[in-house]
């Protein structure tokens, strides 16, 4: 059990809203008062790039250095990627971006599932079905027997491995509550259905309100993995239009400060993101490559991850359809590049808010994770026959991708992409800035390479349909072979652990 004695607790949501921000360890981080995201410099970057076409030569140079030294770009460097129109030279990027995140992840997507414990909020986000007072929505927090049963269907039908946790903001769902379903999620294990093997979660990553250094160590204590905070927005004017001043999540400098915070607790990974069309998509892009940057200088660590979750329909609001800002498939591609090259050894994240033919197309823009088989609906994974069934007032915005994982295993594998299933990183100690280094070098991406092989033998054993397993099974012999050619001295050493994994032994890693 997670010791809580030094957090503070709340009474109900009024006292919360009035108490929880902690001023101290945001002014810490935000010396004389001047904030990273410099909106004076943003803008003065944007209407110098506005209306005209990039230079090439110029466009070439910044590709070569991003794939050269795998470093946060400059935000007038990543301002130059943004000018760039023709297809020809967009195309080059596009390719470099591929490039850059083979070296780094290798050919591997890493698979994950969303998993909604509440739908409480103290909050009132102007284009969110979960807000205070939204009448539209069944409110529910799960408890712990209902976790489990979502577990089961997640890891002991699905197959996930590694979850993201999604929380809103209330004191019904306080740390406290976070760190005992972390803790619920790591005990649970469960027969596969195909060979019986025991089965459970591995890593759980959570997205949750900004929290304070004591609580953030709390989560560390029980073993969380990379922490995420959705900025929506980094323009303070709009971000002010969207969250009321009365709520928690009103004060942006507690939110923009919390990785920061995460930091000095010890939770090192950190994940990123944007809720694209809130505001101009350039905005946002330059403020995340600051945020970045802020990170590098304090910590020497960026993050872990980028998201690029995109405005979506919800129940209750008209913002999401109403919004001058939303941005078509072919600028979501463009910012995904670009995201790439301005911070090369990231995760991106794209997940099943996308439609397929987005998801699809942007495969080999830079991005390195998806969900699939998902269900945001809260206790949906267990209520429903299917993960595919939708439910507006139960969830906070609709999927655009409901295939299943059996379908997106085998359809990456037909474009030579192996799923990985790997959760080795956090529990090895390669985190934050131990795997700074090792990612820009490209030496995680071998580690990667043969965990991605161990956990997809697992999973195709364990969970695949006869068809996936045929493909994946090719698949995993070019891997295989690979790994020979790339590191012959230690293939004998890999292979015992992949016979060994075909015998039934699991959660073997290096
Ligand atoms: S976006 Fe998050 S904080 Fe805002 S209302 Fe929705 S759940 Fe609450």
């Amino acid at each position: 059990m997670a010791d809580c004695t030094s957090i503070r607790k709340f009474s109900d949501a009024a006292d919360y809203r009035a108490r929880f921000v902690v001023q101290a360890e945001i002014d810490k981080y935000l010396p004389r008062g001047r904030h990273f995201v410099d909106d004076a410099r943003i803008n003065s970057i944007i209407a110098g790039i506005d209306g005209k076409s990039a230079d090439p030569v110029r466009v070439r140079e910044i590709i070569a250095k991003s794939e050269s030294t795998c470093e946060t770009l400059q935000p007038e460097d990543t301002a130059v990627l943004m000018q760039v129109t023709d297809p020809a030279l967009f195309e080059e990027m596009r390719a470099a971006a591929d490039r850059i995140k083979r070296k780094v992840y290798d050919n591997r997507i890493v698979m994950f599932a969303p998993l909604y414990m509440s739908n409480l909020c103290v909050n009132g986000c102007r284009y969110c079905g979960f807000r205070e007072g939204n009448s539209a929505q069944k409110r529910r927090v799960l408890t712990m027997d209902e976790l489990k049963e979502e577990i089961d269907v997640v890891a002991g039908r699905i197959g996930h491995k590694r979850l993201i946790a999604v929380y809103g903001e209330h004191p019904t769902t306080s740390t406290e509550y976070i760190a005992e379903t972390i803790e619920t999620c790591y005990a649970r294990q469960v027969p596969a259905p195909r060979s019986g093997c025991k089965v459970g979660i591995r890593r759980v990553n959570v997205n949750a309100a900004p929290l304070p250094i004591a609580d953030l160590k709390v989560l560390r204590s029980v073993g969380i993995g990379t922490f995420q905070v959705f900025q929506e927005t980094y323009n303070r004017k709009l971000y002010e239009q969207m969250h009321p001043a009365w709520s928690v999540k009103g004060n942006y400098d507690w939110r923009t400060t919390c990785f920061h915070r995460c930091m000095e607790a010890g939770v090192d990974d950190v994940g990123l993101g944007v809720l694209y069309g809130l505001c101009d998509w350039r905005y946002e892009l330059l403020a995340t490559v600051m945020h970045a940057r802020d990170l590098e200088r304090w910590f020497n660590i960026g993050p872990h991850t980028l998201s690029f979750p995109r405005l979506e329909p919800a129940s209750g609001t008209r913002v999401p359809e109403e919004s001058p800002w939303l941005i078509d498939d072919d600028t979501f591609a463009r910012i995904l590049v670009i995201a790439r090259l301005s911070v090369p050894y990231t995760g991106m994240i794209v997940t099943a808010r996308e439609s397929p033919e987005s998801r699809n197309r942007v495969l080999n823009h830079g991005m390195t994770q998806l969900d699939c088989s998902s269900n945001i609906a809260i206790k949906g994974y267990s209520d429903f026959a299917s993960e595919a069934h939708q439910e507006k007032e139960r969830q906070q915005f609709m999927l655009g991708d409901t295939r299943s994982i059996d379908e997106m295993v085998r359809y990456l594998a037909t474009r030579g992409i192996i799923t990985s299933f790997c959760t080795a990183g956090y529990r090895c100690g390669r985190t934050g800035g131990c795997i700074m280094d090792a990612l820009k070098t490209g030496r995680e991406g071998k580690f990667c390479k043969i965990n991605a092989v161990l956990t997809f033998r697992e999973w195709l054993d364990d969970f695949a349909s006869d068809e996936t397993r045929k493909i994946g099974e090719a698949l995993i012999e070019k891997e295989l072979a690979g790994i020979k050619e790339w590191l012959p001295k230690f293939y004998t050493t890999v292979m015992k652990q992949y016979e060994a994994t075909c015998r039934g032994e699991r959660d073997l890693f290096f």
